[in-house]
């Protein structure tokens, strides 16, 4: 085991976290078997390869589901708990790491470590949200929830700027067990981060049954040689998204798949960006400056005239803690055609960024420069020292962490 590693859980992660020049990626997708489950004292054993889907499967008869679950089912437990992930409400759930007992680290160094709040604690923290960087994680026991009810009501909000989204979302925070938004950022549009605040509360007294699991990503598929979400057809594409969701009927059932997962139908819309895909940017903003932040991204959009595929807003809360994507505020993501146009653009949006202390996510944006990470969170060198002190040979590593310097 000489030569240094990548590890990897289905792949997803959009930062170049999973794989890296020269480096030997060993794919742990295939450990995926549940080692242990108590639904009694809702707790269960896996291996890291499990996916959230395959979890949702076994869980859902039992009335029973992971607390945080990120929007795609395809994620592996060793993804989310190396990248520390949120879901679909962060101030309500908290991140991934809240639902971690225990896990099971190998490093040829130190052998096999069990790992917990209470057994080697600091690397269980540097574990969680570590980028496979201290091992391979090769068990994890997690914290289960009721689930009430295999359905939810959701609604749909309009709104007319970023800045209404973000008030009525802050507003909303504490009634709702789905809270995000879909904004149109389309640069000549007239109501310029216009929406719908998308709400759920679990039904309740509904029919219960089995979920079937609808069809999944292809990132493997034929992609078109350009982008097609950009001029009029992104104008065009926003609009009758919005008129879709504004025909929907409020209060309507969704079973709890869809509203976990919802990338698992979007194909079409990744597709469409074509072979040089997309960049995705989240930060969390704070709510006190977060009016003036959108004007200065709205002024660079319709400046740029970047075409911005999709925006959404969520709330958050929290300490900021090592190299975790936490803080209490919105977290804003779009999503910007990987061009250069579209590159040179989040330069500019790192620069608004710096200016109103918004903290973007390391594991989202594929070209988050180091000197940007560093600035914004105050525990990095901690981290890195930690990580080289743990595997001073620097076994693991990937594309994310030489670009970061880790
Ligand atoms: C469509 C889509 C929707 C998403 N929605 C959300 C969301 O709502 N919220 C959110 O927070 N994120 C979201 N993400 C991001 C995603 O949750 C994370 O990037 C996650 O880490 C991906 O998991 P993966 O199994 O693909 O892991 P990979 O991409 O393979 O790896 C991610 C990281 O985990 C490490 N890792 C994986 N397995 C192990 C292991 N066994 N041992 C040690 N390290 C390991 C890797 O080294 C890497 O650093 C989304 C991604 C996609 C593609």
């Amino acid at each position: 085991m000489d030569r240094r590693h990548a590890v990897q859980g289905a792949g997803l992660s959009l930062s170049g976290a999973s794989f890296g020049d020269g480096v030997l990626v060993t794919s742990m997708r295939r450990f995926n078997r549940v080692l242990a489950f108590d639904p009694a004292a809702r707790t269960l054993r896996v291996e890291p390869g499990i996916t959230l889907g395959e979890i949702f499967t076994l869980l859902q008869p039992h009335g029973l589901s992971l607390p945080v679950q990120p929007g795609y089912p395809g994620i592996t437990i060793g993804g989310c708990v190396a990248g520390n992930v949120h879901g679909k409400n962060q101030y309500r759930e908290g991140i991934f790491a809240n639902t971690v007992r225990q896990i099971d680290l190998f490093h040829p160094a130190h052998g096999r470590l069990r790992l917990s709040h209470t057994e080697n604690p600091q690397l269980f923290e540097l574990t969680c949200g570590g980028f496979g960087l201290t091992g391979l994680i090769v068990e994890v026991e997690l914290t289960l929830q009721h689930m009430d009810s295999t359905w939810y009501r959701l609604s749909q909000i309009p709104v007319n700027s970023l800045a209404e989204t973000a008030s009525t979302m802050l507003a909303m925070k504490d009634d709702h067990h789905i809270l995000y938004s879909w904004n149109d950022l389309y640069m000549d549009s007239r109501s310029f981060g216009g929406g719908f605040v998308l709400c759920g509360t679990k039904a309740q007294g509904e029919a219960d049954y089995p979920i079937a699991e609808p069809a999944r990503l292809r990132p493997e598929g034929w992609l078109p040689p350009f982008n097609f979400l950009q001029g009029p057809v992104l104008g065009l594409a926003n609009a009758l998204y919005g008129a879709k969701l504004g025909r929907a009927e409020n209060r309507r059932l969704i079973d709890a798949y869809q509203t976990h997962f919802p990338f698992a139908h979007w194909q079409r819309y990744f597709d469409a960006y074509g072979r040089s895909g997309c960049v995705e940017h989240q930060v969390i903003i704070g709510a006190d400056v977060c009016e003036r932040y959108f004007s200065a991204v709205e002024k660079l959009v319709r400046s740029r005239r970047v075409p911005v595929g999709l925006a959404t807003m969520k709330v958050f809360r929290g300490q900021p803690k090592l190299l975790w994507f936490r803080g209490d505020g919105l977290s804003f993501a779009i999503h910007v055609p990987g061009e250069p146009e579209g590159l040179a653009f989040l330069g500019e949006i790192d620069r608004i960024d710096r200016e109103y202390a918004a903290l973007p996510n390391i594991l989202k944006d594929s070209r988050l420069p180091a000197e940007v990470v560093r600035h914004h969170y105050c525990e990095f060198e901690w981290f890195r020292d930690q990580i080289r002190a743990h595997d001073p040979k620097r076994m693991f590593t990937s594309m994310l962490a030489e670009r970061l310097g880790l």
